[in-house]
């Protein structure tokens, strides 16, 4: 496997993803970056519960241009500012080309959502940025594995080789959970391509009571990482409260993710 570092280039921890024998990766935050209290609170409280990296969207892609669409820059430099304040490393989503210059000023992962991973300009741009910081890059509502692992090399072959793949479950003809989660693509990734593989499960399932059990299965799957959205009060999340869980319960998931891959 390709090791990554994240978190060389800004003052805070490094984490290493896709060693072997290391244990699982946890990226975990808020979906959207929502006010200034409202992200150091969840900061310090995924850190508490044994996270290593902090997601949170600045940039949300939408279904509906008349939801909350983010706080953009603003939200990047609350994201910098908790960065400080716990030491995690940030994983953002950068949507559009221009915005590549300013997310790597303050994110150490550039995330590459579902919607973008047919995006070339934009993977292309994420690929030759001076910062190599290391990308995740999510797997399409629809993409087959050779379409994903095929974007991952427009970003390789422009000169960065730091993919991390996400699972983040693929469209369905079933209304019941917001996605499938396609497990078998975890072991089959890893005979296919050198590249860490990390699993969203909340994404994957849209229902927070089905995301302890996704995580464990995803780690017993042979993912290196889980990035799970959590949110202090998810009744008055501005986006995708459904599928957010709270800090206690990342605790267990954390607990349960170590004592699995332990196991392997
Ligand atoms: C997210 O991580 O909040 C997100 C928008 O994910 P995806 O691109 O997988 O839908
Ligand atoms: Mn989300």
């Amino acid at each position: 496997n390709t090791r990554i570092l994240i978190g060389a280039d800004h003052t805070c921890d490094t984490v290493t993803v896709g060693e072997a024998s290391a244990s699982p990766v946890i990226m975990a935050g808020p979906c959207a970056v929502e006010s200034r209290e409202q992200l150091l609170k969840t900061a310090h409280a995924v850190k508490a519960a044994g996270a290593n990296v902090l997601r949170g969207g600045a940039f949300k892609p939408r279904t509906s241009p008349y939801q909350f669409q983010g706080l953009g820059v603003e939200g990047l430099k609350l994201l910098a500012e908790a960065r400080e304040q716990t030491g995690l490393p940030v994983v953002t989503e950068v949507m559009e080309t221009e915005m590549v210059d300013m997310v790597a000023e303050y994110a150490d992962v550039f995330q590459i959502g579902a919607r973008n991973v047919q995006n070339y300009a934009l993977l292309r741009a994420v690929g030759k940025h001076p910062s190599k910081h290391p990308v995740l890059l999510k797997r399409g509502l629809s993409s087959t594995v050779e379409e994903w692992l095929l974007a991952a090399e427009y970003i390789m072959a422009a000169g960065n080789p730091n993919v991390i793949l996400c699972e983040r479950g693929i469209r369905s003809y079933d209304p019941k959970t917001r996605n499938v989660l396609d497990l078998t693509c975890v072991p089959l990734l890893q005979e296919m391509t050198h590249l860490p593989v990390v699993v969203d499960p909340s994404h994957a399932t849209g229902r927070r009571e089905l995301v302890p059990t996704m995580a464990r299965a995803s780690i017993a799957a042979g993912a290196q990482g889980l990035i799970i959205e959590t949110h202090c009060d998810p009744s008055v999340a501005l986006c995708d409260g459904r599928q957010s869980i709270e800090p206690e319960t990342l605790t267990r998931i954390i607990r349960e993710a170590k004592a699995l891959a332990h196991l392997l």
